[in-house]
């Protein structure tokens, strides 16, 4: 490891320890554990030698959001040893992406209609453990920003909770701009309650990033995907 690697090391942990303290206030302040919220470091735009530190550092979980950059990148993690981490993937997936990623992902938080169940379910045939998936919740009602629209969202969890190959685990979202976080995620609380009255495993909701993971924490985020607070500022807008 050359002295690069160890700055890097160093400023990742820094970071790691800010960003474990925000969770850790706001569970308290939510009287909540802080066990109970799990972090993914979102690594997109950033070497897989981070992933790598962050792993070295107890990450356990990292999102990505795009197939190719994230496809590579998991090679070369688990080519350096850093195996047993949990690839979740974020972003807006097509169908014809579906075997792809579902070679390295975990859990994919971004799905959004039933074709793309169909065709994850049938990617997942090749896969030893289900396929998680995590349903994105337009909390807007604005379905070109990602995202299912309420009234899709019943059909579209029936579809995942009824394919073989996949595990419905619940919610993902995005506080939608010019929204209070507060009120984003309030709205995402109640439809999370209502999936998990329905499919009681499907208790996963995933909210919160840099910007507003206390208003998520406060209002039940299990997980939350930290980018920028952990890695630094991206140079592109994505
Ligand atoms: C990039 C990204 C994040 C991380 O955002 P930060 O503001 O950098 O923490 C979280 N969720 C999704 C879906 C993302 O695309």
């Amino acid at each position: 490891m050359n002295q690069n690697d160890d700055g890097r090391r160093a400023e990742l942990a820094a970071n790691l320890v800010q960003v474990r303290e925000r969770i850790a206030r706001a569970c308290t302040a939510a009287g909540r554990e802080p066990g109970e919220v799990t972090l993914t470091a979102v690594t997109k735009t950033y070497p897989a030698s981070d992933v790598v530190l962050l792993a070295g550092l107890g990450v356990t979980d990292v999102g990505e959001n795009k197939d190719q950059e994230a496809g590579a990148k998991a090679d070369v993690v688990s080519a350096a040893g850093a195996t047993g981490l949990r690839w979740h993937f974020v972003g807006q997936l097509q169908r014809n992406k579906a075997r792809s990623v579902a070679r390295y992902a975990d859990v994919i938080e971004s799905v959004d209609s039933v074709r793309l169940i169909t065709a994850l379910d049938r990617a997942s045939a090749e896969r030893t453990v289900p396929l998680e998936v995590l349903i994105q919740v337009s909390i807007d009602g604005d379905p070109d920003r990602g995202g299912v629209i309420e009234n899709d969202l019943w059909g579209v969890s029936e579809a995942a909770a009824s394919s073989p190959g996949l595990r419905l685990g619940g919610l993902m979202a995005v506080a939608p701009r010019g929204w209070e976080p507060d009120r984003a995620f309030e709205k995402l609380a109640v439809l999370s309650g209502r999936l998990a009255a329905r499919y009681p495993a499907a208790t996963t909701v995933s909210a919160g990033m840099s910007g507003d993971l206390e208003a998520a924490i406060r209002h039940g985020a299990t997980h939350v995907r930290i980018g920028t607070s952990l890695l630094g500022m991206r140079n592109s807008l994505r």
